[in-house]
């Protein structure tokens, strides 16, 4: 079959779409505004992260995406970073331990592969965690990429079925005729399509607001620091335990308490601190992230989450205080009321693929599912909780959102 398929968006979900929609046969452009992974899938931290998905629809798709990986490693050319890496997130008081190992057992339930490790195990894995650490939830499900080589192995597979990435164009609205979108206005001129995709990120609700289509999504800032290579070896990804306050999955437990797990300066200056820290191949470790939500879609860090990083960072990895740090950044994580994307057909011709708060796993099969979309077929994913329509609350501008 012959489509021409207009994708807006060279993140994970565009770049993906692309590739698939030009592998089955479809005339394919890509239209990204700066430059492939400029958005949120270029400057996230990698993490597949099953550990804390929810159960039913998060979870599904999180491991279908995961499950893709050692596929997607053969088939894309080039190849990008990936590693079935495992994953961890340590605690360091007893009562935290207790929460913990109610956490264990209820992801045990739900089917992952999660064990409660000791204090030793962890200081194993993780060379310069602080002396006193207790123990770790571990999942062996868990795994990590560099989405950013990850975009561009996408971008490469697409061009190598046919299609053509522009960078640099900016989509300035969407063309409507009768009930159907058939084009897009760019400062480059006017492309048309059978199918356009719109696969923006947290740029999505500005876009689709031209044409009375409403989709809130907002964007929580998330700031991250990069050193240079260090001469310890990290495997797993690792999370701190102030990161449990974000999962409802710990919230919800009986031995939940907030209190336990208050450490000073990691909630301040209306950030707040989701510490974590991944290894590269290189050698480089990733860490992070201050998190907060401004009103302008500002991707640029700010001292305040530096310093709330380095403060976190270094109570918790005495030995990373003085190591130099080679790169900050910035980026805007995607997110809805309820926390599942939108990947429908909006209107004739009009599809969309956003909102995604965990698109390392989500977003390749998102694009599989378009794709799908796009050529008539049944999905082959049960997207009943990503349908258009479905009641979402308006965006509030500085109000947190959990998971
Ligand atoms: C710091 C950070 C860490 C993260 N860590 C993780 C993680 O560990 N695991 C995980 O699963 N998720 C993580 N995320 C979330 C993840 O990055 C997103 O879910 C995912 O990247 C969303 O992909 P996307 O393609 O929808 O959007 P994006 O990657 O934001 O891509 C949207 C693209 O659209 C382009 N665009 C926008 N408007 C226009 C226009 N009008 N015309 C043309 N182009 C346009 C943008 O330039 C951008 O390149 C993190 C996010 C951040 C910011």
């Amino acid at each position: 079959m012959t489509t021409d398929v207009i994708v807006v968006g060279g993140g994970i979900v565009g770049s993906a779409t692309a590739y698939y929609c030009a592998r089955d046969g479809m005339r394919v452009t890509l239209l990204e505004q700066q430059t492939v992974g400029y958005g949120a899938s270029g400057r996230n931290v990698g993490f597949l992260w099953l550990h804390c998905r929810t159960a039913g629809f998060a979870l599904d798709i999180a491991r279908a995406g995961r499950n893709l990986y050692p596929q997607l490693l053969e088939e894309l050319p080039g190849g990008f970073e990936f590693r079935p890496s495992g994953g961890l997130m340590y605690f360091s008081t007893p009562d935290q331990g207790a929460v913990f190992e109610e956490f264990v057992a209820a992801r045990r339930r739900d089917g992952l592969d999660m064990t409660l490790i000791d204090g030793a195990e962890v200081r194993r894995l993780v060379p310069p965690i602080r002396p006193d650490v207790l123990g770790a939830s571990y999942c062996s499900d868990d795994a990590q990429i560099v989405t950013s080589t990850v975009v561009e192995a996408f971008a490469r597979g697409a061009k190598a079925e046919g299609a053509t990435i522009r960078e640099g164009v900016t989509v300035e609205r969407l063309v409507v005729s009768g009930d159907r979108v058939e084009a897009v206005e760019t400062d480059s001129g006017r492309f048309s399509g059978d199918a356009i995709v719109v696969a923006t990120g947290a740029w999505t609700t500005a876009l689709l607001a031209g044409i009375g289509v409403d989709i809130p999504i907002g964007g929580e800032r998330l700031q991250v620091a990069m050193t240079g290579p260090q001469p310890f070896w990290i495997e797993p990804l690792v999370f701190g335990p102030n990161a449990t306050k974000q999962y409802a999955l710990f919230r919800d437990l009986p031995s939940w308490d907030p209190a336990i797990f208050t450490t000073p300066g990691q909630d301040r200056d209306g950030l707040v601190l989701l510490p974590l820290l991944v290894q590269r191949a290189s050698g480089e470790l990733s860490i992070g992230c201050a998190t907060d939500y401004p009103g302008e879609l500002d991707a640029h860090p700010t001292l305040a989450g530096l310093a709330q990083i380095a403060d976190g960072l270094a109570a918790d990895f005495p030995s990373l205080r003085d190591v130099p740090i080679t790169r900050t950044w910035a980026g805007l994580l995607p997110f809805t009321s309820d926390h599942a994307p939108v990947i429908d057909e909006v209107m004739p011709g009009l599809f969309v693929g956003a909102g995604h708060t965990f698109g390392n796993t989500a977003g390749p099969v998102t694009a599989r599912i378009l794709s799908q979309l796009i050529a008539g077929r049944e999905p082959e994913f049960d997207i009943s909780a990503c349908r258009y329509g479905r009641p979402l609350d308006p965006i509030v501008v500085g109000a947190p959102t959990h998971w």
